[in-house]
């Protein structure tokens, strides 16, 4: 199998093109297209000393790497700028590999107070009882607060680029440069945060782990995640987490998500002007009881958002409440008819989760996510006024027209909250 030379060196091709041709192989048919390969195993070398078990190379077995996996990473590796990927089962696999293999009995790491479900779970739970791996949950805003937390025993830094659910920003340079002023490595989950939106390898981080499931398959139709970064870092990932702990990427799915990153960079621009759009026409929607969206100026980072992310946009992520108690946001939700109400972001539909005031990671939010639950809506490719116009019509039978309400209740806000976040 080759590449197409030159047209498909990633150091001469702009992003565009890059996701068009970025992975793809000619074999022996000479298909176009790379090639879909569901075989478990392939043909040894004669000659038995030319075999490693615990290879992370092709031509042996599909938990070792096969061909669509190979080639996904590959491409992966070149849109992020990294010299090299691994492509695991699903974006909870990645964050795992990456912790399994870096991290070990005795090591300390630093995670951001906010931060997906699985790793909270991951490092509240399951890593320090089971393996004695201490980890101190730090306000990742706060940069004194992540020095104080550093030890001589720090391994890890981990943060997201974007933080789910509150769209809080981590200044991922000055961040880097902490863990790395204490020899630990930064890990940036930037799963709201694609390229070529934002490539967090190019401000410091050593590691970026992706859900492939969301933006870059983008179709809602195929789980993966992956591990981008040097070759130093990400070969371990291969041969512990991938070979011998066997969350691999099955080689459709692989397939699959190749095909849906063709148009990453053409569905990401739709994606977050659409997400700015809505963002601002609910901000000025006296019903809104507040919305967190760094693409408005009332964010907190939004000002670093615009540096980090260089114009490009701000996530086609937005986290907001209607008025009311946590059962006006069940209704809400009820009352619209084009945006789904259903769990995971980044696919072509827009989807909306309601999530409530109770458990889990919910008392470590900002406190309107405590009062109201909050409604995390992915913007998808649907017609941007179509989306509003949903918007307004469920808002509309949920509270009736703006204006009409009579009472405190939607009229007052909650002191402080509409449009900001403390
Ligand atoms: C969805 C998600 C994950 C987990 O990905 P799966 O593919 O569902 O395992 C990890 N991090 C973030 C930020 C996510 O949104």
């Amino acid at each position: 199998m080759t590449s197409r030379p030159d047209r498909a060196d990633p150091r001469t091709l702009s992003e565009l093109s890059l996701a068009v041709h970025g992975g793809n192989r000619l074999d022996s048919t000479k298909a176009l297209r790379t090639p879909l390969v569901m075989a478990n195993s392939y043909a040894l070398p004669a000659d038995p000393s030319e075999i490693s078990w615990s290879a992370t190379t092709g031509g042996l077995y599909t938990r070792n790497t096969g061909v669509n996996q190979a080639a996904l990473q590959d491409k992966l590796a070149a849109l992020e700028g990294g010299e090299d990927a691994v492509a695991l089962a699903s974006g909870v696999a990645a964050l795992h590999a990456v912790f399994f293999t870096h991290v070990r009995v005795g090591d300390h790491v630093v995670v951001s107070d906010v931060t997906y479900e699985a790793t909270w779970r991951l490092w509240t739970e399951l890593l320090p009882g089971r393996y004695g791996i201490e980890a101190t949950f730090v306000d990742i805003g706060d940069h004194d607060a992540v020095r104080a937390a550093m030890r001589p025993e720090t391994k890890l830094v981990c943060i997201e680029a974007i933080a789910n659910p509150t769209n809080s920003v981590a200044d991922v340079r000055a961040i880097a440069d902490i863990a790395h002023a204490a020899g630990a490595i930064l890990l940036v989950d930037s799963t709201y945060t694609p390229p070529p939106f934002y490539r967090p390898l190019a401000d410091g981080a050593d590691l970026v782990v992706h859900s492939l499931t969301k933006y870059i398959n983008g179709h809602g139709d195929a789980m993966g995640g992956a591990v981008v970064g040097s070759h130093a870092l990400i070969e371990p990932i291969k041969a512990d987490a991938m070979v011998d702990v066997g969350g691999v990427i099955s080689p459709f799915n692989a397939w699959q998500i190749q095909r849906g990153s063709v148009t990453l960079p053409l569905r990401l621009r739709q994606h977050l002007a659409s997400a700015q759009e809505i963002a601002e026409f609910l901000e000025a929607d006296p019903r809104i009881a507040f919305i967190a969206y760094p693409g408005l100026r009332s964010h907190p980072d939004h000002e670093l958002a615009a540096r980090q992310f260089g114009g490009r946009g701000f996530g086609a992520m937005i986290a907001f409440a209607v008025d009311g108690d946590p059962d006006a946001q069940n209704r809400f939700v009820a009352n619209l008819s084009l945006i789904t109400s259903g769990f995971s972001l980044g696919h072509d539909d827009s989807l909306i989760v309601h999530t409530g005031t109770e458990g889990g990671r919910v008392a470590t939010y900002p406190e309107p996510f405590r009062r109201y639950g909050h409604l995390r809506l992915s913007v998808g490719l649907e017609d941007t006024a179509d989306l509003i116009r949903d918007l307004a019509a469920a808002l509309d039978d949920t509270f009736g027209p703006v204006g009409s309400q009579v009472g405190s209740q939607v009229a007052g806000h909650v002191d402080g909250c509409a449009g900001q976040l403390p």
